[in-house]
């Protein structure tokens, strides 16, 4: 790690690490065959003080506002090929939270964050539906005012959280409007007419639980409206970059794990009387993705820094998003050939890295939106 981390994220470091060792690691296969991580990761999550860094001490939080804390998160859990879980704290810290701290009224504070930090509530965000994902503009679940509540019908789909979440913000449309037209709801799965669909199956991420969720004549109270009504366009669209950060720290930590112990596959593996790493391509493939993974640690703790001072660009995180998740997927790929037939077996580290990677460039807004975005800021 090159960036400026201090004494007590070495600390906070070697507590997510020991964590990770004996309360991930042992447990993710059997969370992968139930395809659901267990919710009891995140009270334990909780009482070892990893949710909810941004969350004011009035609200039950330490009031960190320091991006580095939940970038050690999801760079210890990424790191140590436990992706499902990364993701789960990625929006639990990274993608959801904001929303609840920036964006909500004493009241709302009030009832929402203090279990955001002890993980009796899990989160998690819908913004897809079945006919849309890249063009938020197409969100079709309506939300009509009716008294005191408003009336939400529509279904949304590829929720991450989508089984163990207990509080969702919920992307609605409250008018026609193309953009104006979108507000933001956080709905308790325990609304009458919320129902969670099927726990989809997916070719990687087998211990993330991504849901459909279906909306029935719900009854939301206008008290639970996020900010202003129409806002929710604006409102997704401001905190995005800090979302592709989080998964970009991901795609990077993610796949300096896999380099690491395909150095050391390389090493014990032997073909035609040498260990594999003694054959050119090897040292010239690995030394290629180091290159690269150096690069991107470098571009992405120079995007980190960017960001605690606040200065952190929606063009420049859609840059480092496309870039690492792309790269992450490459690294995976290059490995598991280096695995040769082992790479293929589920048993193998560098098979559950390679499936699990393949997500990253779609997921957050895909490579091609990303482009879009930085074209558009080039003036094209
Ligand atoms: C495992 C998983 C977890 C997810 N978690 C969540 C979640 O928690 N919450 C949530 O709301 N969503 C979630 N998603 C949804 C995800 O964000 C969307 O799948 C993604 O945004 C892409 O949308 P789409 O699938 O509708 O693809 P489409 O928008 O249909 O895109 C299909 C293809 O067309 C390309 N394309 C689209 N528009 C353009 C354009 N303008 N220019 C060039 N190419 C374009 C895309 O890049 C892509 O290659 C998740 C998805 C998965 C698979």
């Amino acid at each position: 790690m090159t960036i400026d981390y201090e004494s007590e994220h070495h600390q906070f470091r070697d507590s997510v690490r020991s964590f990770v060792r004996e309360r991930i690691v042992p447990h993710h296969e059997q969370w992968e065959n139930d395809s659901c991580l267990d919710p009891a990761l995140f009270t334990e999550a909780g009482k070892q003080g990893l949710l909810g860094f941004s969350v004011p001490e009035a609200y039950g939080g330490p009031g960190v506002e320091d991006f580095r804390y939940n970038a050690i998160v999801v760079d210890e859990v990424n790191r140590a090929g436990a992706a499902a879980a990364g993701i789960a704290f990625s929006l639990q810290n990274d993608v959801v939270l904001p929303y609840l701290t920036d964006m909500t009224t004493p009241e709302q504070k009030a009832r929402w964050l203090p279990g955001t930090v002890t993980g009796e509530t899990i989160l998690g965000i819908a913004m897809t539906e079945p006919g849309t994902g890249s063009d938020l503009t197409g969100i079709r679940t309506t939300a009509v005012r009716d008294g005191d509540h408003y009336v939400v019908n529509g279904s949304k789909t590829f929720i991450s959280n989508g089984q163990n979440g207990t509080l969702f913000v919920v992307a609605v449309r409250t008018s026609a409007d193309k953009h104006k037209g979108l507000s933001l709801l956080v709905v308790e799965s325990d609304t009458p007419g919320f129902s969670r669909g099927r726990n989809l199956e997916k070719i990687g991420l087998h211990a993330q639980d991504t849901s459909e969720l279906t909306f029935t004549d719900m009854r939301v109270p206008v008290a639970n409206l996020l900010g202003e009504e129409g806002q929710g366009f604006y409102q997704l669209v401001h905190n995005l970059p800090q979302e592709r950060l989080s998964l970009s720290v991901g795609a990077v930590s993610a796949a300096e794990g896999v380099l690491d112990q395909t150095l050391e596959y390389v090493k014990e593996r032997s073909a035609f009387g040498q260990p594999i790493a003694g054959f050119q391509n090897t040292q010239f493939v690995l030394a290629e993705l180091a290159t690269e993974l150096d690069l991107a640690r470098t571009y992405l703790d120079d995007c980190i820094r960017q960001h605690v001072r606040g200065e952190l660009t929606p063009a420049r995180a859609a840059r480092l998003k496309w870039w690492t998740t792309e790269l992450q997927v490459r690294v995976a790929d290059r490995c598991l050939q280096l695995h040769g037939g082992y790479g293929y077996m589920r048993e193998y580290a560098v098979a559950r890295a390679f499936v699990d990677a393949r997500i990253q460039t779609i997921y957050g807004g895909t490579t091609e939106i990303m482009k879009t975005i930085v074209a558009k800021d080039l003036g094209i």
